[in-house]
């Protein structure tokens, strides 16, 4: 079908897991069987494409796929003329700087002259001009961690989530110059047809991470405080009220956001409050 969005993919890696999440999610069913190059969803205008990482943003600017899931650290070091259709929320990691455990570090000035490994020279490179370092810097394919210890470079530049693989390599985190997600990214020229096929598969996502950030609140008030409850609560549009068959009593239902839970919590229990059961919500379309 002409329409059919390439997206490509992860193979195997970090970003594999929440993609592949992410899609099912989203009421996509796709059977990957392993070692497959492609694979055709069964229920959406879509089309798999399992890549290396580092070739997604290439192979969608040059609109061989024409959507990927890749994590803006690959983005952002390939300068590849893509557009950033949306961030995904997983596969959160930071790009750092880490230099050997024992020596001393008292700002970006202490890199001066140092030969650094990194499989991100541009990302490093703007880092270094932006602090006016004049570093080396080397770039590595894979396992930067090792280069201090086996004499190539004095510091690294390299991805850390936990940064206990620094450490156990004998290294110390000392700058973090990038913050990354997986993004969904699109070629710049789609078709109308296609662009119609992502905005529908956008609003799958968005519709996912809306429940997500929000809770379905159920609680039980005094018919007498409802007013107070219900400036707590505004809901989508407006809380659902019911009365209890306990006269002076009523049933609230409504929509809480995750970030002011507990605050909002307090302030209906001083409200009068009980029975308050707070729920995950699926999906939501505003
Ligand atoms: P490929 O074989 O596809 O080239 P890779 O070894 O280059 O894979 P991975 O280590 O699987 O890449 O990482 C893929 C992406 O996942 C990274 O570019 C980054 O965005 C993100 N990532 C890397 N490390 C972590 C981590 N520890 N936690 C979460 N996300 C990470
Ligand atoms: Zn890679």
């Amino acid at each position: 079908m002409e329409n059919t969005l390439r997206l490509a993919v992860q193979k195997s890696g970090r970003l594999s897991e929440g993609s592949m999440k992410l899609i099912k999610s989203c009421g996509i069913s796709v059977s990957n069987g392993i070692g497959k190059l492609k694979a055709k969803a069964a229920n959406f205008p879509v089309e798999f494409f399992f890549l290396r990482d580092d070739d997604i943003p290439g192979y969608v600017a040059d609109g061989i796929a024409d959507i990927g899931i890749v994590g803006e650290n690959v983005i952002v070091e390939k300068q590849k003329p893509v557009d950033t259709a949306h961030r995904l929320g997983f596969s959160k990691c930071r790009l750092s700087i880490a230099i050997e455990k024992a020596a001393q570090y008292n700002g970006p000035q202490d890199l001066q002259g140092m030969r650094i490994a990194t499989s991100y020279p541009n990302l490093l490179g703007k880092f270094l001009d932006e602090n006016d370092i004049k570093a080396e810097v080397h770039e590595i394919s894979g396992s930067v961690e090792i280069a201090p210890s086996i004499g190539l470079a004095k510091a690294v530049c390299d991805i850390v989530s936990s940064g206990s693989t620094l450490f156990t390599n004998g290294l110390k985190e000392v700058e973090t110059i990038f913050n990354s997600e997986a993004v969904l990214i699109a070629n710049k020229a789609l078709s109308e047809g296609k662009k119609k096929v992502l905005e529908q598969l956008l609003f799958r996502i968005k519709s996912l991470q809306q429940a997500k950030n929000n809770k379905y609140i159920l609680l039980n008030a005094p018919e007498k405080n409802i007013d107070a409850i219900i400036e707590q609560l505004p809901g989508m549009r407006s809380p659902t009220v019911l009365p209890l068959a306990q006269k002076g009593w009523v049933s609230v239902h409504s929509v809480i956001n995750e970030n002011d839970f507990w605050a909002k919590i307090e302030d209906l229990k001083a409200a009068g409050a009980e029975g308050i059961l707070v729920v995950p919500i699926e999906k939501m379309i505003l």
